[in-house]
């Protein structure tokens, strides 16, 4: 069966339509209509009318920028503020006429690279987003594991250090308050008194000792506590940070290090996908 998969974001939506052998036959990205509930919902419909153009019979996925309360079926914890509150996929099965799948960025992210992307031969993948928050989804021989309260693999909301960092979440000491993009940036202006984008931290030849080594205690805390529950095949990471490379050597040896087994081999790998991973994730849903 074809397939369209849309990948709604804070900037741009983006569709493609996969033929059966998950061939790309057509592909648009449009901008996000700023904060505007029904002009969002007119994009992606349109979108999907142009997709579906003369295909009788395809799927439907899409990709949000936040998680959908299993309780409400509304959107909550979206950066997109005027989705918060909205029943987005009602409200879209409605326009289009049809019966769509959907799911947050970070378990769309882990579907398209354990079914298209780098962990296609693993069975149990864990993907996780490092990037301006944390997030994470697991696939199980393919499928999705969303949990029974929609919150599997959310490990950046896991407390690494109780009395920590306050978290938006209404906790401390989240893994997100520590190894999230901006939370990297805080703590280097905190260490240095410098405010950098975490770019310019990690071009300089000389990155502080302490802030290094601070973020790879935290990553390996953060990971060996998911693999100790988990045991997954293969973990691969997305979103900006997956770009630095000493977390597939420092990072791994930080996250084997802390995992309670005298046997760790988990391979920590960088996606293959990059940006398109929403989108292709949301059609393989
Ligand atoms: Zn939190």
């Amino acid at each position: 069966m074809f397939k369209i998969g849309v990948d709604l974001g804070g900037t741009k939506i983006e569709s493609v339509l996969l033929d059966d052998d998950l061939g790309v036959l057509k592909r648009k990205r449009v901008p996000t209509p700023y904060n505007d509930y029904s002009q969002i919902l007119n994009s992606i419909s349109s979108l999907v009318l142009e997709m579906s153009e003369n295909i009788p019979n395809f799927s439907l996925g899409i990709c949000t920028p936040g998680s959908i309360s299993k309780q409400t079926g509304l959107i909550k914890n979206s950066n997109t503020q005027c989705l918060i509150g909205k029943p987005l996929k009602d409200d879209l099965e409605t326009q289009i006429g049809k019966k769509i799948s959907m799911e947050n960025d970070a378990n769309c992210f882990a579907m398209a690279e354990a079914t298209l992307g780098v962990a296609r031969d693993y069975s149990v993948v864990l993907g996780i987003i490092l990037g301006t928050g944390i997030g994470g989804g697991i696939v199980i021989d393919k499928k999705l594991h969303s949990g029974r309260t929609n919150i599997a693999g959310e490990w950046g909301h896991h407390t690494l250090h109780r009395d920590g960092n306050l978290c938006y979440c209404g906790k401390t000491g989240c893994v997100e308050t520590y190894i999230s993009g901006p939370s990297l940036e805080n703590q280097w202006k905190k260490l240095t008194g410098r405010s950098q984008c975490l770019t310019e931290i990690l071009s300089d030849n000389d990155i502080g000792k302490r802030w290094k080594d601070d973020f790879l205690e935290n990553f390996g805390f953060g990971l060996a506590n998911v693999i100790d529950i988990l045991d997954p095949d293969v973990i691969v990471l997305g979103g900006g940070l997956s770009n630095i490379d000493f977390l597939y050597v420092e990072g791994r040896k930080s996250v084997y290090d802390k995992v309670f087994s005298d046997l760790v081999d988990t391979p920590i790998l960088k996606n293959s996908l990059g940006d398109s991973a929403g989108v292709f994730g949301a059609c393989m849903l």
